[in-house]
C-alpha cells in the first residue's frame, strides 16, 4: 500500500501535467486578449487542430519529436518544459508543506507565478486575470479555510498585506517617474506584488521584492560584463518577481529566520 503521502505526490504531478497543459493556453493567448477556452487548441503553422492523442502532456512532444504531426513545424519546448514544471512544483509543495489547506494556497500561488513569469518574459504583460484573479484566489483561500474561526480576520490580514505591498511599489514607480520623467514601473508589477503579499503575507512579499532586485541586477551586471548594454532593454521585473516568489515559498521562512537572528 502506498502511504498517503505518495498518493497525494502522484495525484500533485498529474494534476500539475494536465493543469499545465492549460498554463501553456494561457501563457500564448491571455496577453493578446483571446479566450482560453475558444477554439480548441490548433497548430500556429498549419492551423490544423490538435488531435487528443497528440496533446498529453509532455509525452506527446517527445513522442512527435517536437514537431506538428500534420505540417512537421516545430513545436516550442516552451510547452513540456511549462508541463513538467508545474507538475514539479506541485509536488514539491506537497513534500513542503504534507496535506494540508496551506499546500492549496501554495500550489495556487506557484502555478500563477510560473505562468506570470513565463508571460511577462515573452510580451512584458501581466494580465490581470492572473494578478488580479489571483488576488481574489488568495482572499477565498484564505477565508474558506476548514477549521478556521477568524474567517474575515484572515482576510483582512491577507488584504492588509497586499495594500501595503500595493502601496510600496506604487510610492517607487510615482519616485522613479519623478525623477527620470518616464515610466520605470507598470502598473503589472504592483498588482502582482501585492497578489504574491496576499499569499504569502507582507515580510515574505518583502522578501520577494528584495529577491527579485538582487536577481534583476545580478542578470543586468552579467548583460554588461558580456558588453550588451541594458539600458535600452526593458527588462521584465514581473519575471524576477514571479521567480523569486516560488523561492520564496520554499526557502522564505528559514532566510527570514536566518536575517532577523542577526538583530537579538
Ligand atoms: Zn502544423
Amino acid at each position: 500500500m502506498p502511504s498517503p503521502i505518495h498518493a497525494a505526490m502522484l495525484l500533485a504531478v498529474l494534476a500539475g501535467l494536465m493543469l499545465g497543459s492549460f498554463l501553456n493556453v494561457c501563457i500564448l493567448r491571455l496577453p493578446v486578449g483571446e479566450s482560453v477556452s475558444q477554439p480548441r487548441s490548433h497548430c500556429p503553422a498549419c492551423q490544423r487542430r490538435i488531435r487528443t492523442r497528440d496533446n498529453v502532456p509532455v509525452l506527446s512532444w517527445l513522442w512527435l519529436r517536437g514537431r506538428c504531426r500534420d505540417c512537421k513545424a516545430a513545436i516550442s519546448v516552451q510547452y513540456p518544459l511549462v508541463e513538467a514544471a508545474t507538475a514539479l512544483l506541485f509536488a514539491a509543495c506537497v513534500l513542503h508543506t504534507g496535506l494540508q489547506w496551506q499546500t492549496l494556497l501554495d500550489a495556487t500561488l506557484a502555478y500563477l507565478a510560473l505562468g506570470l513569469a513565463v508571460m511577462d518574459a515573452r510580451t512584458l504583460l501581466l494580465p490581470d486575470e492572473f494578478t488580479l484573479g489571483g488576488l481574489v484566489l488568495a482572499f477565498l483561500l484564505h477565508g474558506l479555510q476548514p477549521g478556521e474561526t477568524h474567517r474575515l480576520g484572515q482576510m483582512a490580514h491577507a488584504a492588509g498585506a497586499a495594500a501595503w505591498a500595493a502601496l510600496l511599489l506604487l510610492c517607487v514607480r510615482w519616485l522613479y517617474q519623478w525623477l527620470r520623467k518616464r515610466e520605470g514601473l507598470g502598473l503589472g508589477d504592483v498588482k502582482l506584488l501585492a497578489m504574491i503579499a496576499a499569499f504569502l503575507g507582507l515580510p515574505l512579499a518583502l522578501l520577494t521584492l528584495f529577491l527579485a532586485i538582487v536577481g534583476g541586477a545580478a542578470w543586468a551586471l552579467v548583460q554588461l560584463a558580456r558588453g550588451q548594454s541594458g539600458a535600452e532593454h526593458k527588462m521584465p521585473l514581473g519575471s524576477y518577481l514571479a521567480g523569486a516568489a516560488i523561492v520564496t515559498l520554499f526557502v522564505g521562512e528559514p532566510i527570514l529566520r536566518w536575517y532577523l537572528g542577526w538583530f537579538r
